[in-house]
C-alpha cells in the first residue's frame, strides 16, 4: 500500500508507538498504513458518514487489521473516549470544520499529546485555535500534490506552549528589504512557513493574490458604497500580501 505524499507527510509526523485516532478517515488509508508499517500500535478510524464508514470497514477487513484498527461511526471526536489515544489526525476538511470538531470535542483531548491537522482551506483558523487553546505549534509543512497545495500543522501539548507560541507569533521583521509581520499576518502565512519561504509557499500566495484580484475586479462595477469600501479593503489586503512576498527570498525555483 502506498500513501499519497499528503498522507505520507502526515504519517511521518506521528510519533512511533502512538495510539492514533484519524477523524474523517474516509477509506481509513492513513490508519491502515500506519499500523501496517509499525508507526502506531493501534488506531481508531472515525467517520460521520455511512459510505466512508463502510469503505473504511472494508479496507480494514481486507488488510486483516480488525484487531488493531476500530472503525467507528460518529461526528468528530464523539467517535473517541478521553484517554484512548495519544495522537489525533484530521485531514482533508476545511479549517472551520476542523475547529468545530476540536471545539465540540474539547473534553476528549485530555491525554492527547499531538494534533496533526491538514485543513484544505482556512489554515489561519486552525493556527488561531491551536494558539488560543494552548497547543504549541511544533511544525508546519507545505506541499504540492495533484495541482493543489496543502499545509500540515502540528500542535503539541507542551508545558512551554505559552512562552514558545508567544515567541513564534511575536511581531517580527524578516526579508530584504525588511518587512514587518504582525501577529495577524503570522497567523495567516504561518510562522514557520513564512520564514522558510519555500517555492511552494510562494506559489500558494501568488495563487491566492490572483484569486483576490479576480474578486476585486468583479467588484469594480458596483456603485454601492458598501461594495466600494469592501473592494478598497480587499485591495489594501492584496497590497500587504504582495509587500510581504516581494521581501521574501525567491531565488529558489518555483517548481522543483
Ligand atoms: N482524511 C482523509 C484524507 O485526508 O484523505 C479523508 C478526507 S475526506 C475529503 C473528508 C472526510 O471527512 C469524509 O470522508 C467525510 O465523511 C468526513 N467528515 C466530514 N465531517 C466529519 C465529522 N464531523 N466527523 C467525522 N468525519 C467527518
Amino acid at each position: 500500500m502506498k500513501l499519497s505524499e499528503r498522507l505520507n507527510t502526515i504519517c511521518k509526523l506521528i510519533p512511533p508507538g502512538s495510539r492514533l485516532a484519524d477523524i474523517g478517515s474516509d477509506h481509513a488509508l492513513l490508519p491502515t498504513y500506519a499500523v501496517q508499517n509499525g508507526v502506531v500500535v493501534s488506531a481508531i478510524a472515525g467517520e460521520v458518514n455511512q459510505g466512508p464508514f463502510d469503505a473504511a470497514t472494508k479496507q480494514v477487513a481486507e488488510a486483516g487489521l480488525q484487531n488493531k484498527i476500530e472503525v467507528r461511526l460518529g461526528d468528530g471526536l464523539a467517535a473517541i473516549q478521553a484517554g484512548e489515544v495519544d495522537v489525533i489526525t484530521i485531514a482533508g476538511m476545511g479549517g472551520a470544520l476542523i475547529v468545530r470538531i476540536l471545539t465540540e470535542g474539547r473534553e476528549k483531548l485530555i491525554g492527547v499529546q499531538r494534533l496533526i491537522l491538514q485543513p484544505n482551506v482556512g489554515e489561519d483558523l486552525v493556527r488561531r485555535w491551536l494558539l488560543e487553546e494552548g497547543w504549541l505549534l511544533r511544525s508546519e509543512q507545505i506541499l504540492h500534490e495533484d495541482g493543489k497545495i496543502y499545509e500540515v500543522l502540528t500542535g503539541d501539548r507542551s508545558k512551554v506552549a505559552e512562552s514558545e507560541n508567544a515567541k513564534l507569533y511575536a511581531e517580527t521583521t524578516i526579508g530584504e528589504p525588511p518587512v514587518k509581520l504582525s501577529r495577524e499576518q503570522l497567523l495567516q502565512f504561518g510562522p514557520f512557513l513564512v520564514q522558510q519561504a519555500s517555492p511552494v509557499f510562494h506559489e500558494k500566495w501568488i495563487g491566492e493574490i490572483a484569486k483576490f484580484e479576480r474578486v476585486a475586479r468583479s467588484m469594480e462595477r458596483s456603485e454601492n458604497e458598501d461594495a466600494k469600501e469592501k473592494r478598497a479593503e480587499l485591495e489594501r489586503y492584496i497590497e500587504s500580501l504582495k509587500e510581504v512576498l516581494a521581501c521574501l527570498p525567491k531565488d529558489k525555483p518555483l517548481f522543483n
